[in-house]
């Protein structure tokens, strides 16, 4: 195993030794089971292939400066995954179960978890589909839990890489009341077509506005925007935003280092005000963005103009993976240990 090139590689799909799964039938979830097959097989009228029954979960687990690993908030994407559920008319995942499934298969991983010091992670993917076949519009009587996992580069190669964005308002990702705050492919279906346009247009990914009145910042792709503005962090409060586990964890380190935190509105003309901007997400913690090009108006927002990111994103960034890492104390109980 000493062959994985841990400097090099990318966000992506990497084959390991194990999955978990669990199958909910006649109203109970049965036992967890590991698996070697990277196939799933299901029945073709399943509802997740029909109907968008279907929630993920990213999330992620860190060698230490001590050589332990940890997974990072794992309890909070347990219950974001059951919001998901609900939201979707799925069985829920009990939180211990959720919790079992992760630990099984980053346990039956470990040795593709990346050693400290090489900036990758273990990138943990739990899934949960409606299997139960259904041609009428209904929810499934059956669901698949899965949890795979897979080791994942540094997102940024050369360090801390300030991005460039591009505002849109041909393209909503999700509606007012809509899937915007649970987890589940449809809103990145939604996605694609405007993200592959900013990536083909030179920009790392595309600001959703608020659907509808497009007044107001919303998805930074698929990652929460934040602005800092003097001493305070100002995040969107919006009904169509994914609550990111990386953005509630800023805001409570952005407290801790004496800062104002506002989550509301934030119309698109306030970015002139901004002394800083990011994007955040469990993938990169921080994508500090440089640039955001706003492509109906051709107006240009311009951060860190030295090139590099700003200095409360760069603190706000270096206390999350000092945490991550076993680095700095985890004073919230944040860190889950694998033994
Ligand atoms: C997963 C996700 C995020 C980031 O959430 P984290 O919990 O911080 O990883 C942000 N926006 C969207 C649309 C997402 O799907």
């Amino acid at each position: 195993m000493n062959t994985i090139d841990w400097k090099n590689l990318p966000f992506g799909y990497f084959k390991t030794d194990y999955n978990v799964r669990c199958y909910y039938k006649n109203g109970q979830w049965g036992p967890l089971e590991v698996s070697e097959s990277e196939m799933i097989t299901m029945h073709m009228a399943a509802t997740c292939l029909h109907y968008g029954q279907e929630a993920f979960e990213g999330m992620k687990a860190f060698t230490g400066a001590d050589g332990k690993v940890r997974i990072f908030r794992m309890v909070e994407n347990a219950k974001r995954m059951q919001r998901s559920a609900h939201g979707v008319m799925m069985a829920e995942v009990p939180i211990p179960l959720f919790e079992e499934a992760v630990l099984k298969a980053v346990k039956l991983n470990l040795k593709y978890v990346p050693p400290y010091g090489e900036g990758a992670s273990l990138y943990i993917r739990p899934l949960l589909i409606g299997t139960g076949g259904e041609v009428g519009v209904k929810p499934a009587k059956e669901y698949m839990f899965m949890v795979f996992v897979g080791p994942v580069g540094p997102y940024f190669k050369e360090g801390f890489n300030p991005v460039k964005m591009q505002i849109v308002r041909d393209y909503d990702r999700a509606a007012p009341l809509g899937t915007g705050t649970i987890k589940v492919g449809g809103n990145y279906a939604a996605s694609l077509l405007a993200g592959e346009r900013a990536h083909h247009d030179g920009f790392s990914s595309c600001l959703f506005l608020d659907a509808r009145e497009k007044k107001y910042i919303d998805e930074a792709g698929p990652a929460n925007f934040f602005g800092i503005k003097g001493e305070t962090y100002i995040t969107p409060d919006s009904t169509s935003i994914l609550p990111s586990i990386t953005n509630k964890s800023l805001c409570e380190l952005a407290v801790e280092m004496g800062m104002k935190v506002e989550r509301r509105h934030i119309p698109v003309e306030e970015l002139s005000e901004f002394d800083e901007a990011g994007a955040c997400g469990t993938a990169a913690v921080i994508s500090p963005i440089c640039q955001i090009h706003d492509r109906d108006t051709n107006k240009i927002y311009q951060y860190c103009k030295d090139g590099k990111a700003g200095p409360v994103c760069t603190k706000l960034y270096e206390r999350l993976k000092g945490i991550q890492q076993g680095l700095l104390p985890d004073t919230h109980g944040w860190n889950t240990m694998v033994e």
